[in-house]
Protein backbone atom coordinates (compact mmCIF):
# COMPACT_ATOMS: atom_id res chain seq x y z
CA UNK A 1 0.00 0.00 0.00
CA UNK A 2 2.73 3.05 -1.15
CA UNK A 3 0.08 4.65 -3.62
CA UNK A 4 -0.16 7.89 -1.85
CA UNK A 5 2.65 9.84 -3.92
CA UNK A 6 3.43 13.28 -2.82
CA UNK A 7 4.24 15.61 -5.54
CA UNK A 8 7.01 17.31 -5.19
CA UNK A 9 6.60 19.96 -7.50
CA UNK A 10 2.63 20.26 -5.90
CA UNK A 11 3.59 23.90 -4.57
CA UNK A 12 4.50 25.87 -7.26
CA UNK A 13 1.91 24.81 -9.36
CA UNK A 14 -0.32 27.45 -7.72
CA UNK A 15 1.91 30.54 -7.15
CA UNK A 16 3.21 30.05 -11.15
CA UNK A 17 -0.21 30.95 -12.41
CA UNK A 18 -0.13 34.47 -11.91
CA UNK A 19 3.17 34.94 -13.37
CA UNK A 20 2.50 33.88 -16.93
CA UNK A 21 -0.84 36.66 -17.15
CA UNK A 22 1.40 39.35 -18.18
CA UNK A 23 2.61 36.88 -21.06
CA UNK A 24 -1.38 36.67 -22.01
CA UNK A 25 -1.35 39.58 -24.71
CA UNK A 26 1.21 37.44 -26.48
CA UNK A 27 -0.89 34.60 -26.56
CA UNK A 28 -4.64 36.35 -27.07
CA UNK A 29 -2.96 37.62 -30.66
CA UNK A 30 -2.48 34.01 -31.65
CA UNK A 31 -6.14 33.22 -30.70
CA UNK A 32 -7.30 35.55 -32.49
CA UNK A 33 -6.02 34.49 -35.94
CA UNK A 34 -7.38 31.10 -35.28
CA UNK A 35 -10.95 30.44 -36.83
CA UNK A 36 -13.94 30.03 -35.07
CA UNK A 37 -14.44 26.57 -33.54
CA UNK A 38 -18.02 25.95 -34.95
CA UNK A 39 -16.49 26.45 -38.81
CA UNK A 40 -13.33 24.22 -37.24
CA UNK A 41 -15.67 21.26 -36.14
CA UNK A 42 -17.33 21.83 -40.01
CA UNK A 43 -14.33 21.33 -41.59
CA UNK A 44 -12.93 18.45 -39.54
CA UNK A 45 -16.10 16.69 -40.23
CA UNK A 46 -17.75 15.04 -42.71
CA UNK A 47 -21.26 15.70 -42.93
CA UNK A 48 -22.36 18.72 -44.91
CA UNK A 49 -23.84 21.38 -42.48
CA UNK A 50 -26.01 22.71 -44.88
CA UNK A 51 -27.71 19.21 -46.02
CA UNK A 52 -26.24 16.38 -43.46
CA UNK A 53 -24.97 14.52 -46.70
CA UNK A 54 -21.90 13.47 -46.64
CA UNK A 55 -19.11 15.84 -47.39
CA UNK A 56 -15.10 15.69 -48.01
CA UNK A 57 -13.41 16.47 -44.55
CA UNK A 58 -11.34 20.04 -44.62
CA UNK A 59 -14.67 21.67 -47.12
CA UNK A 60 -16.71 23.75 -46.09
CA UNK A 61 -19.60 22.03 -47.63
CA UNK A 62 -20.87 19.12 -49.78
CA UNK A 63 -20.05 18.87 -53.60
CA UNK A 64 -23.59 19.52 -54.49
CA UNK A 65 -24.42 22.12 -52.26
CA UNK A 66 -20.86 24.04 -53.14
CA UNK A 67 -22.25 23.57 -56.68
CA UNK A 68 -25.26 25.23 -56.08
CA UNK A 69 -23.59 28.51 -54.91
CA UNK A 70 -23.13 31.54 -56.96
CA UNK A 71 -20.29 31.90 -58.87
CA UNK A 72 -19.43 34.82 -55.88
CA UNK A 73 -20.31 32.62 -53.02
CA UNK A 74 -17.73 29.96 -54.26
CA UNK A 75 -15.34 32.47 -55.04
CA UNK A 76 -15.76 34.34 -51.78
CA UNK A 77 -15.59 30.88 -49.97
CA UNK A 78 -11.62 30.77 -51.06
CA UNK A 79 -10.51 33.71 -48.58
CA UNK A 80 -9.08 33.00 -45.65
CA UNK A 81 -10.35 32.79 -41.69
CA UNK A 82 -10.39 36.22 -40.51
CA UNK A 83 -9.98 37.37 -44.26
CA UNK A 84 -13.73 37.01 -45.47
CA UNK A 85 -14.37 33.37 -44.94
CA UNK A 86 -16.78 33.44 -41.78
CA UNK A 87 -18.66 36.08 -43.42
CA UNK A 88 -18.83 34.04 -46.85
CA UNK A 89 -19.32 30.71 -45.23
CA UNK A 90 -22.35 32.00 -43.07
CA UNK A 91 -24.30 33.59 -46.37
CA UNK A 92 -23.58 30.51 -48.36
CA UNK A 93 -25.29 28.08 -45.16
CA UNK A 94 -28.36 30.67 -44.93
CA UNK A 95 -28.59 30.57 -48.76
CA UNK A 96 -28.37 26.71 -48.79
CA UNK A 97 -30.44 26.25 -45.49
CA UNK A 98 -33.52 28.99 -47.17
CA UNK A 99 -33.40 27.00 -50.85
ZN1 LIG B 1 -24.57 19.58 -48.77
Amino acid sequence: MASNKVSPSGKSEVGGVDKEVSNAGERLADEQAAPPASILQVFISNVCPACSKPKKLNTAFCKACYFGLSRQMKSALWNRFGEGFEEAYTAALSFLRCG
